[in-house]
């Protein structure tokens, strides 16, 4: 077996779960998953009622490893009892830029996904299960297909699984690369065959997901977790991290560090360790400058923030979140202007254009980043560009928006000296203001002049 040593087997803190053995070859086949133990937890499950494995979940504290840090036992239990149609989707769409962790799980131990999803439908009673993957994961969804059609020929999906009175089928879904359909409801569109727009919550998924019924619908890490909660037992699980934040996550560090990659660490793993201690740091010579904790969306924080623990509730009271757990590393060699600009390009393009504070705002404040760079901006832009992000704040009908404003905000808010020196420099460079004009934004009719 030969270990990746950017995935080490113990990180001083715990044993990985979820990576570990990950680069053991074969392990995507069921011969070697089941080997390692693989399946057993389905059938520890099969042999409890559905409500016992929901009280397992929930002793667990489990939260959604996608972003939003739901705890999966108490979304389970808002769906309804009894005989209906259900779903169980799990979301794929991994397009967080820095995030690239369920890419790994999905593409090396596909089995152990499949057994969480299977766990999950049981509990909440869905017989019919889908895993929406984003479009450009075509080598990972290829191995998913192979690895269904094995837990299909072996009993772990179809009908009457091992021998039990539980059914399931099983679709591996492809999207076609729109980071929107990473939001649960446009997600649900998508897969329905709609062009994937956000629906208006309520109606939650849990009540009215997919076609309509009942939905459970959970990030890929979140469902590969869920056999090690049943095999540990929930409270066993709880005791790994910190008591708001259990058990461990699988974090993918890119940027400028030495050893990018993903690792497994206990949450509450203070940032230092995982920064420095298991991405090696930023390049000889070089200082962290800022970070983006929580993949691009999430407000960054600074080398001051680097001693902090790294779980939910410590990067939501340092001012930005965890989200899906993707840490982008910025040195002092980077103008922050320059990411500025790509985050703001890539939520510009990104934005479905259903409702107007994103598709304005992303738009003004990716015209406005560009006069920054080459030097026509003033420094009351800056103003105005921070008021926009707080006009999309809350404003729009589901996360994008906020995606792109919480980023934005924090930087100018944290480096506005150095955004006056890029305007200041960038000007000097071009007194004339001569680089290509940007086309004029449209005129609002009645708007003040
Ligand atoms: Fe579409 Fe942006 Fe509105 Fe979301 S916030 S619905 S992506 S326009």
């Amino acid at each position: 077996m030969s270990e990746n040593p950017t995935n080490p087997s113990s990180n001083g803190r715990t044993q990985p779960l979820l990576l570990r053995g990950i680069d053991e070859e074969g392990l995507h086949t069921l011969e070697v998953y089941r080997r390692r133990g693989g399946y057993e937890a389905l059938t520890k499950a099969l042999d409890m009622a559905p409500g016992e494995v929901l009280e397992q979940l929930q002793a667990s504290g489990l939260r959604g490893r996608g972003g939003a840090g739901f705890a999966i036992g108490k979304k389970a239990s808002f769906m309804p009892e009894g005989a209906m149609d259900k779903y169980m989707v799990c979301n794929a769409d991994e397009s967080e830029p820095g995030a690239f962790k369920d890419r790994e799980l999905m593409q090396k131990n596909p089995h152990q996904l499949i057994e969480g999803l299977i766990i999950a439908a049981y509990t909440v009673g869905a017989n019919r299960a889908f895993i929406y993957i984003r479009g450009e994961y075509q080598r990972q969804a290829d191995v998913l297909d192979a690895a269904l059609a094995e837990a299909q020929g072996a009993g772990y999906l179809g009908e009457r699984i091992l021998g039990s009175g539980f059914s399931l089928t099983l679709v591996v879904h492809r999207g076609a690369g729109a980071y929107i359909c990473g939001e649960e409801t446009a997600l649900l569109d998508s897969l329905e065959g709609k062009r994937g727009n956000p629906r208006i919550k309520p109606p939650f998924p849990a009540n009215q997901g997919l076609y309509q019924g009942p939905t459970l619908i959970n990030n890929v890490e979140t469902l590969a977790t869920v056999p090690h909660v049943i095999t540990m037992g929930g409270e066993k699980y709880a005791e790994l991290g910190t008591e708001s934040s259990p058990g461990t996550k699988v974090v993918s560090i890119s940027g400028n560090v030495r050893r990018p990659g993903n690792y497994e660490v206990e949450l509450g793993t203070p940032v230092r360790e995982i920064i420095y201690g298991l991405a090696g740091g930023p390049p000889e010579g070089r200082e962290v400058k800022f970070f983006f904790p929580g993949g691009s969306s999430a407000p960054v924080l600074t080398a001051e923030d680097l001693d902090r623990p790294y779980d939910f509730d410590s990067m939501a009271e340092a001012g930005s979140m965890l989200g899906s757990g993707s840490v982008i590393v910025v040195d002092d060699s980077v103008p922050v202007v320059d990411v500025a600009l790509k985050v703001a390009k890539f939520y510009e393009h990104e934005s479905c254009g259903k409702c107007s504070p994103c598709r304005e705002g992303t738009r003004w404040t990716r015209t406005i980043l560009q006069r920054v760079d080459d030097g026509t901006a003033t420094p009351m832009d800056l103003d105005i560009m921070a008021s926009v992000q707080e006009q999309i704040l809350g404003n729009c009908l589901c996360v994008l928006g906020d995606s792109m404003a919480m980023p934005i905000g924090s930087m100018v808010q944290k480096f506005r000296a150095e955004f006056e020196a890029h305007i200041e420099a960038a000007r000097a460079r071009n007194p004339f203001g001569d680089e290509e004009p940007e086309p004029p934004l449209p005129v609002v009719q009645g708007a003040a002049a």
